[in-house]
């Protein structure tokens, strides 16, 4: 079908151009083949129009008038004498030039929507171009010979604005992204063609060429004949479809078009003498309009582009989903006020309001209603800071910041971000779920008498906003120096931490686990320690998160699992340990995120040469909480090695028994808070004598931490706990300290704690 469709379109192309140049090499072609070859276009056109429903009637229209003008100028020269038969073609052509301006601008509608000035504008330039075009070329000549009154000269003068103004309106729907369309060029072809037979016919009447009207009576035919093409190709529908880029970046040529029809007469006015007073009024009142339509044009394209510029600034300073202003606006309104205040002695106030677990919110109610929980809340924020003269801006997904320019003194400051906070004390309703949202909040309030700049105190207020979410979120947290000096500390060692490894700065020390039930060591956990340059000892505690954050963690711990193995290697080898004593190295959460944390265990395995069953790895529930089926899967193959796993802290988070279940673990560690109430009868007793209970119902191997008096140690071991580690047995030691603590841990196995049900000895300590 659209290859017929093309098929049949492409040979009306052959006609038209065939017909068209014939009559240029002189050949006279007979009338009756330019009625019939219309006819068979318009034939052929309103069928496959009906294919295209929409362009059926405009496209009838035409075929209709060029069937009619066809007709007159072939039936008419023998009935008619020459005026009435040239004003009858001429009237003829000139409602055909209308009728297709008025199709072409509908066209234009239907690309680009409603009207627009600026089409209009170019066309009136078109046709004011057209007119003087047309007087000076037509009707002055015609007036000079004397022939003035002739009804035709006018009706010729007439249709070329018309036709120039199709010209126009051609280029405009062309540069709606329609510059590829064959259908498109097609009708550009047939409009310049009857442009150009137009402009013949007007020098023709003017007397600058001779007798040409076969010529220009064919290239008007073939123009229809391109139309009927146009109307054949299976690419006319996309002309009715409104454009996706209704101003194509190809404006220029369409401007290029206007300048022309500007320019082309104004040549003309000026290479020509005006020698009536009625011309030289014409000429000036021509020239007056164009230049007024092309100020206007002017002005509306500076206008235009620039509200462009101004919805553009608005865009990127506006947040959409809320209408807020966004970071942009925020810093720079920011600076504005920092600058201005600092003098007027008043002090601008920043808060930073952070909404709790948003991305829990996200990932449970989805993009949508999250959306709607924000909007809402960006709305009870901007009514609570209208009292009192504040902004609301939305830097960010989660965050809303409220700019107060000036507050009295930092306990008003955070007074004022008490009040933000009721914001949140009603829960948000969506559709029929009702989400309760807590934020925390940082504030800030700038410097007496000195200058900060908008970047410093949003830093403050952030600082001071994790500072209200270590607390326990759903508070306030006013900035203060100290905060500023545990960040720059915390910075320090951040940057220290880097390379510690490489300048031997970390050290393992060791700590053992012992049998309850005959005081054997069973093995050690290695425990990491920093000694930094300056001799200084930093805790795990304080470094393993930061660490953790910054990804350090990785390297960090391929280091502790070779050395642990490396030195329990060697232990065993100079007979120091026993062989099968274990060794237990703590693993992070991001370790295990890490795909090659299975390779890293098997080098460290390898390369050592332990065997996989005498190491154990403590992780921590926090790891089976953020991403729990990475981490299932990576330690299932950790544990296909032979390696044992470990549950460390056992009791602080929030594991459940089936979270247990689905982990492979074979050992859980109780969390020294529970070991430290176990010896006072009450909650924690009970508490460790479940976890014992469940522990060996799931078949795990149960290990006390932090055992510090005999007496835990013996209401451990009537509970039936399996192993024990604590400052009462060791405490952790350097490597080269193991041989003495050997040693020194020999005997133990003799002690009556270790042997007698009662607790009674109280003398052993090392
Ligand atoms: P953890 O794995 O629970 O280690 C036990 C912690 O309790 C150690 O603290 C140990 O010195 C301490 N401890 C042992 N016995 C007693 C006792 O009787 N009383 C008291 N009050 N404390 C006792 P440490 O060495 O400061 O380590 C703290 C945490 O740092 C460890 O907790 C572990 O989670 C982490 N950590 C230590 N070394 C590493 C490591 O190499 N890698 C990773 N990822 N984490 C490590
Ligand atoms: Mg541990
Ligand atoms: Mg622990």
């Amino acid at each position: 079908m659209a290859r017929a469709a093309t098929l049949v379109s492409w040979s009306f192309v052959a006609l038209a151009v065939s017909l068209m140049l014939a009559v240029a090499a002189g050949d006279g072609v007979d009338p009756a083949v330019t009625i019939a070859v219309i006819a068979l276009a318009g034939a052929v056109g309103v069928g496959s129009a009906r294919t295209y429903h929409r362009i059926r009637t405009p496209y009838l229209v035409v075929m209709g008038v060029a069937g009619v003008y066809a007709a007159v100028r072939v039936a008419l020269p023998s009935v008619t004498t020459g005026d009435a038969r040239s004003m009858a073609s001429g009237v003829t052509e000139l409602v055909i030039t209308v009728v297709l301006v008025v199709g072409m601008y509908l066209v234009l509608r239907a690309r680009r929507g409603p009207f627009d000035v600026r089409d209009a504008l170019d066309a009136a330039t078109m046709f004011v171009g057209g007119l003087l075009v047309a007087w000076l070329l037509v009707v002055t000549p015609v007036v000079d010979s004397g022939q003035m009154g002739s009804a035709p000269s006018t009706v010729a003068a007439a249709y070329l604005p018309f036709s120039l103004t199709l010209l126009g309106l051609t280029a405009a729907v062309a540069m709606t992204g329609l510059a590829g369309n064959t259908s498109m060029r097609l009708i550009g072809a047939a409009v310049v063609v009857n442009t150009v037979a137009d402009v013949i016919r007007g020098l023709q009447k003017a007397g600058a060429v001779g007798d040409m009207s076969e010529v220009t009576t064919m290239w008007t035919a073939g123009s229809f004949v391109l139309l009927a093409a146009a109307a054949c190709h299976p690419s006319v529908p996309e002309l009715f479809r409104p454009a996706r880029h209704p101003d194509g970046p190809r404006q220029n040529l369409r401007l290029l078009i206007v300048l022309a029809a500007v320019l082309a007469p104004v040549i003309m006015v000026a290479a020509t003498d005006s020698e009536s007073p009625t011309d030289r009024a014409v000429r000036v009142a021509g020239l007056a309009l164009l230049v007024v339509f092309g100020s206007v044009r002017l002005l509306q394209a500076i206008r235009a582009s620039e509200s462009a510029r101004a919805s553009l600034q608005d865009r990127l300073e506006r947040d959409e989903l809320t209408g807020l202003p966004n970071r942009v606006a925020l810093l720079s309104q920011l600076d504005e006020l920092l600058e201005t205040t600092w003098r007027a002695e008043q002090r601008p106030m920043v808060l930073l309001v952070s909404i709790d677990r948003y991305k829990h919110i996200h990932d449970t109610y989805g993009q949508e209603l999250a959306g709607i929980v924000v909007c809402d809340l960006a709305q009870r924020l901007s009514l609570a800071a209208q009292q009192f003269g504040a902004s609301v801006t939305r830097p960010s997904v989660d965050e809303f910041v409220v700019v107060d320019p000036a507050v009295v003194s930092p306990a008003q400051a955070v007074i004022r971000a008490e009040s933000m906070k009721e914001a949140f004390d009603q829960p948000v309703t969506v559709g029929d779920a009702t989400v309760f949202v807590t934020a925390s909040i940082g504030a800030v309030v700038a410097p007496r008498n000195r200058t900060v700049s908008s970047e410093e105190m949003l830093r403050r207020a952030d600082i001071a906003t994790d500072r209200a979410k270590e607390i326990g979120r759903n508070t306030v947290a006013l900035f203060d120096d100290s905060m500023q000096s545990d960040l720059a500390r915390r910075m320090a060692l951040e940057g220290a931490l880097h390379g510690a490894v490489e300048r031997r700065e970390m050290r393992l020390y060791h700590q053992a686990i012992v049998e309850i039930a005959t005081g054997e060591i069973s093995g050690f956990e290695a425990l990491i320690r920093w000694r930094r340059e300056d001799g200084t000892v930093v805790p795990p505690s304080d470094f393993i998160p930061i660490a953790e954050e910054t990804g350090t963690i990785n390297a960090l711990g391929s280091w502790v699992m070779l050395e642990a193995l490396s030195e329990l290697r060697r232990w065993i080898d100079d007979g120091t340990v026993a062989p099968t004593t274990t060794m237990s190295v703590n693993v992070s959460p991001r370790q295990v995120a890490d795909p090659h944390f299975p390779d890293i265990v098997n080098e460290a395995l390898q390369r050592s040469g332990v065997p996989p069953e005498l190491l154990w790895l403590e992780v921590t529930e926090s790891m089976m909480l953020s991403e729990p089926e990475h981490a299932r899967a990576t330690l299932r193959k950790v544990r296909a090695m032979g390696v044992r796993i470990a549950l460390d802290d056992f009791g602080t988070g929030y594991s459940s028994l089936s979270l247990l279940q689905r982990f492979p673990l074979q050992r859980i560690k109780i969390d020294r808070a529970f070991v430290h109430g176990v010896a006072d009868t009450g909650n924690d007793q009970s508490l460790v004598r479940t976890i014992i209970a469940m522990g060996e119902s799931l078949g795990l191997d149960i290990v006390a931490e932090g055992v510090e008096t005999i007496h835990q140690l013996s209401v451990l071991r009537q509970l039936g706990c399996a192993k024990a580690q604590g400052y009462l047995i060791s405490h952790p030691v350097p490597a080269d300290a193991i041989r003495s603590t050997m040693v020194a841990l020999r005997d133990l196995g003799a002690l009556s704690i270790f042997t007698s049900d009662e607790a009674t000895s109280s003398g052993w300590r090392g």
